[in-house]
Formats: C-alpha cells, structure tokens, sequence
C-alpha cells in the first residue's frame, strides 16, 4: 500500500475515533446530569474526561470509563435516605462537579493521551489500576457509610464519624475491593490488558484488585493525615465544607490539613498512587 494512503486512514481512523468519543461522552454526561449524578460543570468534565478515553484509548477503554460511572452512580442513588445525613459530611453532597470529574477520571485521561504520544502497553495497565483505585474508592464510600458499626481512622484506630475522611469500615474496604476486582476482571476480558499463558485473567484481575485496593487506601491514609479539615463554629461539627450548609452557610473554622489538599486532590493523588501500583505488580510479577 502507497505509505501516503496508509497514514490517511490512520487519521481517518483517529478522527472517526474522536467523532464517536465526543458523541458517546457528550451522551453520558447528559445523562447523567439529567440523572441528577452530575452538575453542568460535572457533566462537561465527564465529556472531556469521556472523549480523551474514548478517542484515544478506544471503545474499550471507554468501556472501562462507563463501567465505574454507571456502578458509582447507581451505588451513590442505592439506600439514599439512609445516607442523606451523611452526605451532608462530604463538600459537595453527590452531584459531582468539573473538579470531582476530573479528580476521578483526570490520570485516566493522561494515560490515554500518552498512548498516543509515547505508545506502550504500560499506559493501559496504569489505565487500569487508575480505574480500579477510583472505582474501589467510590463503592468503599458509598457502601462504606451503610455500615453499622462506626468506622475507625485508618492510622490510630480511634472511632470516627460516619463520612469521616480518613475513616474505614470492614464493610467498605470490602466494597472497596470488589470494586478493584469487578475493574480489573473486565480489563482482560475486554483485552486492554491482554491475559497471556504467564497471566490468566484469573491473575490479572486480583493483581489488578490489589492495586485499586491499595490507591483507595492511599486516599484514606491522606484523608486522616494532610486532608483540610473544618469545624463548624455552631454546630461543632467537623466537616470539609468552608460553609456549613446545614447551618444556613456557617463560615467554618480550620482544624488541620494542607490548605490545597482538598477531597479532589486526594482522589488524584490516590489515583495516581494506584496506576503506579499497578504498573510496578505487573511488571514485577507478569510482563
Ligand atoms: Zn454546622
């Protein structure tokens, strides 16, 4: 074939490929505003997120993408009344915004941008366990805070709150992991990560869990460690809102934490912990 020919269809291929991304994410995001699960930032930072893995990664890693949305939102809606004092805990309640989008879906995002730059398969593992950290991250909190029993701060023990950063429960560190693995079982089915004779998909998917669960710890580690935490004046409680919403928009005093090291960028940094983690098991044990 005439090489000329050859690189056109490339770039047809790329632009086809981008057309379908910005369609299919411009159709999530709308939904999921609609859904209530997104603000209109949230909804245009799920479509940036959404065509840089569709368009770059492919359709199965976007694939992926939607597989951690859609569970999450389902688990964010799933007993919600239960949850609604505790939601009051978090910044923003559970309609996410451009800033928790790109929290979550952001290395992603980077992973499917340096495919295309600096092509190696290292870029889709690192896709994978940045997935399987946010989506282990989500289920752990969202199903975390049903728990009976009142979670403890990941480094001393001590009882916490329910919605408390920095807190675990059994029950969420096990959502948690089911979460990682449910992600890193469908990365081989869905050959991001190609199961191999060294690596069934068996393998890959626990190796894959470990590495989600390890990022959502990394988030807890942060959370009760260098986390900006505020306490409302009139209610005492500790919250990471700079306004209490519940009491009519209290300005909040500082009680500990790095003044930038807000919920979002934990979940980066944990993200970014979990891609890590899971490049270096997969390397080091199947690649
Ligand atoms: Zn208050």
């Amino acid at each position: 074939m005439c090489p000329d020919l050859f690189f056109w269809k490339e770039e047809f291929i790329m632009v086809q490929q981008l057309f379908v991304g910005i369609t299919l994410s411009l159709a999530i995001g709308w939904g999921g505003y609609k859904k209530r699960a997104l603000s209109a930032s949230g909804a245009l930072g799920a479509t940036l997120v959404g065509t840089a893995i569709f368009a770059f990664g492919g359709w199965r890693w976007g694939v992926l993408l939607v597989l951690f949305f859609a569970s999450s939102s389902g688990f964010s809606f799933f007993k919600e009344t239960e949850k609604q004092t505790v939601s009051e805990k978090f910044e923003k309640g559970h309609r996410r915004d451009i800033w928790q989008t790109l929290a979550n879906g952001g290395v992603g995002a980077l992973c499917a941008v340096m495919t295309v730059l600096f092509p190696s398969p290292v870029w889709g593992v690192a896709f994978v366990g940045a997935v399987a950290t946010v989506t282990a991250d989500t289920w752990a909190t969202e199903l975390g805070v049903l728990s009976r029993r009142l979670p403890r701060l990941i480094t001393s023990g001590k009882r916490v709150a329910p919605g408390f950063s920095g807190g675990v429960t059994a029950l969420g560190t096990a959502a948690a992991f089911l979460g990682a693995l449910v992600i890193g079982g469908a990365a081989p089915m869905l050959a991001i990560v190609p199961a191999s004779s060294m690596a069934t998909g068996v393998t890959l998917a626990l190796l894959f869990a470990v590495a989600g669960l390890s990022g959502a710890l990394v988030d807890s580690l942060l959370g009760a460690t260098v986390q900006i935490l505020y306490r409302c004046p009139a209610c005492a409680s500790v919250t990471e809102q700079v306004v209490h919403h519940r009491c009519a928009d209290t300005p909040t005093q500082y009680v500990r934490g790095i003044r930038w090291m807000n919920n979002d960028v934990v979940n980066f940094i944990s993200s970014l912990a979990g891609a890590g983690i899971a490049a270096v098991l997969l390397y080091r044990f199947v690649m």
